[in-house]
């Protein structure tokens, strides 16, 4: 019953979130180098409507000459970078996506996309869903969220918990979850720190071998043990970035459902739901490190190339409709590895973009929607 979905090409989903300056942002400029246009294009560096582009004399002036800035407050790099890219022109790019959300778009409006997805997982296929972006782009905000406002991975297991009940009486599900980092391209287990644990493929189907399996009784109860967990994400602190997070964490959610009329031994249908929040994806250079701290960098850029590769030969296969299908690179990293059984074919996937409207972070903005355009349309 799992081969009559949609077409392929509908089985790729990518959404871009810009999410609000800081305050720290805000002194040195209230300019936002990415401006959504619903509901589906993102404008990356628009002319300012002064024609100004946001690093200019113009913008920084208004800062020190504003109410916020205090004059002293704004940070020497902002002056720096500010001078350096002084009088250019802006790149005024757009770039169509699926969908896109601003700054202001609730936890519940970007998960409204992928309600979909969860239908699907009900119907026994396989789904993934990623939150690819640089360190502070929004990518653990959008995954596991606040306790006020809860991420996609919550309201995932919520909507998947509402659906099993409304069908309750017909059958029974049984969600059970999983949460673990790739880190260095090794596994741990995040629930219950242990690790590194190894990864089988049987019968095309990929399992890792220790890793515990946790069936919270309520969303709020699922929310704790991420956040507990999330603690023991691997971090260090770089020269680029005192938090960036270095480590892919995923979180699989495996949902069992049988019919209760059946007999013992009758069908039963299981299905996996992976939701990543992505290592960082700022570019290795960026970091001074040597040595270990170098591997790591070459390890998360091979990771989320391989994982681009992979994406993007799905997308050409699912254009080319064609039996001469492209080679799908899912053996070039662990994180690949342990999709293999979730990307492509009938698993729907949706990639939401993480971007940071902050004229700082604009290298960092224009590689993610590239990344995540590619994604889309190659
Ligand atoms: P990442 O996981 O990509 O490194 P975070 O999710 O930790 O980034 O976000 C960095 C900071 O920005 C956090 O303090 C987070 O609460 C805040 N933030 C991110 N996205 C949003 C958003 N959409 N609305 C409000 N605050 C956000
Ligand atoms: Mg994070």
């Amino acid at each position: 019953q799992q081969q009559q979905s949609e077409p392929e090409e509908h089985n790729m989903l990518v959404l871009v979130r810009t999410r609000p300056l800081n305050d720290r942002e805000r002194q040195t400029s209230q300019r936002e180098i990415v401006r959504v246009v619903p509901p589906n294009l993102i404008s990356f560096d628009p002319p300012s409507d002064d024609g100004v582009p946001a690093f200019s004399t113009g913008a920084y002036t208004s800062t020190t000459n504003g109410p916020a800035a205090s004059a002293s407050a704004a940070p020497n790099a902002a002056v720096t970078a500010g001078s350096v890219v002084m009088g250019r022109k802006p790149r005024d790019l757009t770039f169509p996506f699926d969908r896109v959300f601003g700054p202001h778009a609730t936890q519940e409006e970007v998960f409204a996309p992928l309600l979909p997805l969860i239908s699907n997982v009900l119907d026994g296929m396989n789904a993934t869903v990623c939150a690819y972006g640089a360190t502070s782009a929004g990518k653990t905000h959008t995954m596991v969220g606040t306790e006020d406002a809860p991420g996609i991975m919550i309201l995932a297991i919520r909507e998947l918990y509402r659906r099993a009940e409304l069908v309750a009486s017909d059958r029974l599900a049984t969600i059970a979850i999983s949460y673990l980092e790739v880190y260095n391209e090794t596994i741990r287990d995040l629930i219950q720190p242990s690790g590194p644990l190894a990864l089988r493929e049987e019968n095309g189907t990929v399992t890792i071998a220790g890793l515990s399996v946790h069936t919270p009784s309520s969303p709020d109860e699922l929310f704790g043990m991420l956040t507990e967990a999330n603690a023991n994400r691997t971090q260090h602190p770089t020269d680029a970035n005192a938090n960036s997070s270095r480590s892919h964490a995923v979180l699989q959610v495996h949902v069992r459902q049988s019919n209760r009329t059946a007999s013992i031994h009758a069908d039963f249908t299981m299905a996996k739901l992976t939701l990543i929040d992505l290592a960082g994806s700022e570019r290795a250079t960026v970091t001074t490190n040597s040595g270990a701290r170098l591997r790591e960098g070459a390890n998360i850029n091979r990771s989320l190339l391989a994982l681009g590769n992979c994406i993007n030969a799905l997308v050409e296969r699912s254009r080319r409709r064609s039996n001469t299908t492209p080679y799908i690179p899912f053996r070039d990293s662990k994180l690949t590895r342990l999709l293999k059984d979730s990307l492509g074919g009938n698993c729907k996937t949706v990639m939401i973009a993480n971007v940071s409207p902050a004229p700082l972070c604009m290298e960092d903005t224009h590689n993610t929607l590239v990344y995540a355009s590619r994604a889309r349309s190659i």
